[in-house]
């Protein structure tokens, strides 16, 4: 059974994200870079599905400028067998980050798709669902259990107020929620390993696909401060106050 994880590049989680000096966009520049942390769980999911014996061979893809070779050859010291960029300088949306996995889809013909549920930068959480439907199979979305049977696959699902079980039909989409696993760390012989691991590139001209932007971002700018509290003496204070200067009660 062949698994394509689709794994994107964005801005660690860890730094504090800011405009640039235009508030065209977020500032990038000299910015920590790092897998996406959805699509490391969904790397961890294939690599146990691996490990399990269910799984033969396991393909990182990514779309994005050549940077993104470091989170692909990051995924391919966590266990991924080999990696493919689907190189370009654009920003991509999730429609044209859909073409591409279906045109990497058509080539590789595996069983399973793994995603992310959502990308940390962008938090769009659509590609998945455009890539099930244009490749016309099942998807299991926010899973937060996998367990491949004979052919089906049965994904647990958070949604609201509790889970749901779906079984799934071979080939499937399935996109990772947090609770699915816990990602391992790298280790030093690994790192060194994957630097030896097949890494293919391909342009979006090659797959055929367009991916000129169809939105246009005009802006970006930090959420308003919000203002420092202060103490009432007492509840008539406060009630004053909620009344006549928050106006939140009347
Ligand atoms: P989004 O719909 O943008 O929130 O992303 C959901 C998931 O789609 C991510 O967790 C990735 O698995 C995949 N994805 C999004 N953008 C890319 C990209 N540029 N390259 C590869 N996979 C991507």
């Amino acid at each position: 059974m062949k698994i394509l994880v689709a794994v994107k590049r964005v801005v660690d989680y860890n730094v504090k994200v800011r405009p640039n000096s235009d508030s065209s966009d977020v500032e990038l520049a000299n910015v920590k870079m790092s897998v996406n942390p959805f699509c490391e769980i969904a790397v961890e999911e294939a690599v146990r599905l691996k490990e399990k014996g269910v799984a033969t061979e396991i393909i990182a893809v990514t779309i994005g400028t050549a940077q993104s070779q470091e989170q692909l050859r990051t995924c391919l010291a966590l266990g991924a067998d080999r990696a493919i960029l689907v190189e370009t300088d654009q920003s991509v949306e999730p429609l044209a980050v859909a073409k591409c996995l279906k045109a990497v889809y058509d080539q590789e013909q595996p069983d399973i798709v793994l995603m992310g549920k959502q990308a940390i930068d962008g938090d769009n959480n659509q590609t998945g669902q455009m890539l099930a439907s244009m490749l016309g199979c099942a998807q299991g979305t926010f899973a937060s259990e996998v367990i491949v049977e004979e052919g089906i696959i049965a994904v647990t699902r958070e949604i609201d107020g509790g889970l749901q079980t779906l079984n799934l039909k071979l080939p499937a989409v399935i996109t990772t929620d947090l609770r699915l696993n816990e990602p391992r760390y790298a280790s030093l012989p690994n790192i060194m390993k994957a630097k030896q691991k097949p890494l293919a590139t391909h342009t979006t001209q090659e797959l055929g696909v367009d991916v000129s932007p169809r939105t246009q971002l005009l802006g970006v700018e930090l959420p308003a401060q919000r203002q420092a509290g202060i103490k009432v003496n007492d509840v008539a204070q406060l009630v004053d106050k909620l009344k006549n200067e928050a106006k939140v009660i009347s």
